[in-house]
C-alpha cells in the first residue's frame, strides 16, 4: 500500500528501486529489469536482463556496448505512459544528451520524478528539459555548489573561434566526452558559422555517425589521423581528454590544448590537466539551474545524488523543502 511519495522509491545495493513497478533506475549492478535515463557509462551499465529506455538511448547503448550487452531492450518514447506493475511510468526529456530522459512514476495520485542528468541551457542536439510537477524529486547535483555557474555557450564558442583565428599556425585540440559533448560542440560551432571540416579522433566517429542517423546534422567531419601535420594548422580537432594527454596529440602542429567541461570553472583543474584554453561548457545544470528546477517541480521532498549533495540539501532546507542525500554506492565523479 503506497501512502507517501517516498514509498515510490527506495535505495537497494543495486541502486535506486521502484517497488510498485519492480524496476531499478540506472542500477550500478546487473538486475532483472531496469529503466535507463541515458547512455552515459555511470548510468547505463551492461549486463541487465531487460532495459527500458528512449529509442535514442537504446540505439546509443547498442552502439557503445554491442547488442548483446542487455538481454532485452524495450523502447519507450517520451511522453507515452506505460503501466509497469502498479505504476504508470513516463519518460520526459531531460535536456542532457540525445535520448536522455527523466523518469516520472505515478501510483495512486502520488508522483516521483528521477531526473537522471539534466541541464536547462539550450542544446541543438537534444530535446529541451521539461519540468514535471511532482511530490518527490530525485535530482542530480554534479555542479551543486554556488561557485558553479555556466556562462552562455555562445561566448565560449566565440572564444574558441577567436583563438583559432589569432593563431593560424597551430591546431586547436578540444578534449570532449564522446557522447553528447562532442556533438553539441560541433552543432554550436556550425551555428556560430564555422563551416570547415571538423577533425575527429577515431573514438568519436561512431557516436557522431549515430547522431546524424538519428537526425542531428553535424556538417563536414574528417578524421584527424592520416593527415599531414602541417595541414592541421588552423583546424579544430576534437578528441577524448585522455588522448590529448598522451602521444596521440603529437601528430598536431603546436596544439592549443582546450577542454570543454563544467569543471573548467575551477582554474586549478584546467592547470592540472595542462589546458591552455579552458571552455566552461557543461551538459549539467549549474547551481542556479538546480535550484530553479527544484522549485519548479514543487516537490515537498527532494533526494540529492550524483555530486555535491550536502550543499544542495542545505539550500533545500532553507527553502523549507525536506531534502536528503542519496549515497549510491559505486559512483565516481562525473567525467563531463
Ligand atoms: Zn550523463
Ligand atoms: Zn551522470
Amino acid at each position: 500500500m503506497i501512502m507517501r511519495a517516498t514509498d515510490l522509491l527506495t535505495l537497494r545495493p543495486e541502486g535506486l528501486y521502484c517497488p510498485p513497478a519492480g524496476v531499478f533506475i540506472d542500477p550500478v549492478r546487473p538486475v532483472e529489469r531496469a529503466i535507463i535515463t541515458h547512455a552515459h557509462a555511470d548510468h547505463c551499465r551492461p549486463g541487465s536482463a531487460a532495459i527500458l529506455a528512449t529509442p535514442e538511448t537504446c540505439a546509443i547503448a547498442g552502439v557503445r556496448y554491442g547488442a548483446g550487452a542487455f538481454g532485452r531492450m524495450e523502447t519507450l518514447a517520451c511522453g507515452v505512459p506505460l503501466r509497469i506493475g502498479d505504476a504508470i511510468v513516463r519518460l520526459v526529456p531531460s535536456g542532457h544528451v540525445l535520448g536522455a530522459a527523466q523518469v516520472a512514476i505515478e501510483v495512486g495520485g502520488l508522483r516521483a520524478v528521477v531526473s537522471g542528468d539534466y541541464k536547462r541551457a539550450p542544446d541543438p542536439t537534444c530535446a529541451p528539459f521539461e519540468p514535471v510537477a511532482c511530490d518527490l524529486f530525485v535530482t542530480e547535483a554534479t555542479f551543486g555548489l554556488p561557485v558553479f555557474r555556466h556562462p552562455p555557450i555562445e561566448g565560449e564558442i566565440a572564444r574558441l573561434i577567436a583563438s583559432v583565428r589569432a593563431q593560424p599556425s597551430r591546431a586547436h585540440a578540444v578534449g570532449v566526452y564522446a557522447l553528447g559533448k562532442a556533438q553539441r560542440l560541433i552543432a554550436e560551432l556550425r551555428i556560430a558559422g564555422w563551416d570547415r571540416p571538423i577533425r575527429l579522433h577515431g573514438a568519436l566517429d561512431k557516436l557522431c555517425a549515430l547522431y546524424e542517423s538519428l537526425g542531428v546534422p553535424l556538417g563536414p567531419l574528417a578524421p584527424a589521423a592520416a593527415v599531414d601535420k602541417a595541414a592541421m594548422a588552423g583546424e579544430i580537432v576534437l578528441a577524448p581528454p585522455s588522448a590529448l594527454a598522451d602521444r596521440w596529440a603529437r601528430r598536431l602542429p603546436d596544439p592549443v590544448i582546450c577542454a570543454a567541461s563544467g569543471w573548467m570553472r575551477v582554474r586549478q583543474r584546467a592547470m592540472q590537466r595542462g589546458v591552455e584554453l579552458p571552455l566552461t561548457i557543461s551538459d549539467h545544470a549549474d547551481w542556479d539551474g538546480l535550484c530553479a528546477t527544484i522549485l519548479e517541480t514543487g516537490a515537498e521532498t527532494v533526494w540529492v545524488t550524483h555530486g555535491a549533495e550536502e550543499a544542495l540539501c542545505h539550500w533545500c532546507a532553507t527553502m523549507g523543502i525536506d531534502a536528503r542525500p542519496l549515497s549510491i554506492a559505486g559512483r565516481e565523479e562525473e567525467a563531463e
